[in-house]
């Protein structure tokens, strides 16, 4: 099961993880004032669909030349602008296919100072049998790109179960990914918060993609995706109050409701 980005966040803020004050919207008539109770001066409009690659996509109504799903904004005039064209638009992203997916809500968060884009996810690796930490220098970008093209700027360590993430495996990956010597203990210090998180809701991935360092050495959660064990999810009301079935395949739906663990695929098999 996937969240939104703004579920994701609210989710990390509660383990303590940092990110940027936002709020979700869905309708602009509440553009104005989500943007007016953010600290700003710069705002960001970003589309809230289950897909990445929203900055790079574009809406299908509104042609190649218009802005993408993910939108900087100076006043708050520029956010309800914004939020008027994005609202009940079709993004089409690397990840959504062709058909793209309309956008019913968004998240309006405050702009942060990017210095350096960094990667930094959390997955069950089956072939270890252990949670893998996936960091990398080369965050803001797709991470596929980035193992193919420079797959060592890529580093992973596995962690034991019986001991948990070490400082050590903190520094390991901080060093691994030339995180400067000012920011390595938060950088760290995310790392355990994340894996906390992971371990307590019985997530398969967390992505945070970027992972922001700004001018003053402060390091911060700009994007994030969760997915979740589906057969984990009984024991967490909580994140399953979250699904939105907007964004889920009608037949998955239905298959839910019997508890069968169906996917679709393209063509004539399921
Ligand atoms: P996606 O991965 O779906 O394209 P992101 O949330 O990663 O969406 O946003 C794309 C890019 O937009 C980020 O890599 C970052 O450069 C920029 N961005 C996202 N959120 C903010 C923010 N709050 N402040 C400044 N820039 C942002
Ligand atoms: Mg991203």
């Amino acid at each position: 099961m996937n969240i939104h980005e703004h579920q994701a966040k609210a989710l990390l803020k509660s383990y303590g993880l940092p990110i940027a004050d936002g709020v979700a919207i869905f309708s602009a008539k509440d553009a104005e004032t989500a943007a007016k109770s953010l600290p700003g001066p710069l705002y960001v409009v970003k589309s809230q669909i289950h897909a990445g690659g929203r900055g790079k996509g574009r809406f299908k109504e509104l042609g190649p030349d218009a802005k993408g799903g993910v939108r900087p904004a100076k006043t708050p005039g520029e956010v309800v602008s914004n939020a008027t064209e994005m609202l009940g638009r079709t993004l089409v992203t690397k990840q959504t296919g062709p058909a793209g997916k309309v956008v019913n809500r968004l998240y309006i968060e405050d702009g942060a100072d990017i210095q350096k884009e960094y990667y930094l996810s959390v997955v069950t690796d089956r072939a270890s049998q252990k949670v893998a930490f996936i960091a990398s220098s080369e965050g803001g970008i797709d991470i596929e790109e980035v193992a193919h093209a420079t797959p060592e700027k890529i580093v992973k360590v596995f962690v034991d179960p019986l001991v948990g993430f070490t400082q050590a495996q903190g520094e390991e990956l901080a060093k691994g990914i030339g995180m400067p010597a000012d920011s390595q203990a938060q950088f760290i210090d995310i790392c355990q918060k994340l894996y906390k998180c992971y371990m307590d809701t019985d997530a398969s991935l967390v992505e945070i993609n970027p992972l922001n360092r700004d001018s003053k050495g402060k390091v911060m959660a700009l994007d994030s995706k969760f997915n979740f064990d589906s057969n984990a999810l009984f024991r967490h009301p909580e994140i399953v109050a979250l699904r939105d079935l907007d964004e889920e395949d009608p037949a998955e739906i239905e298959a839910s409701k019997f508890d069968l663990a169906y996917i679709s695929l393209d063509g004539n098999i399921g």
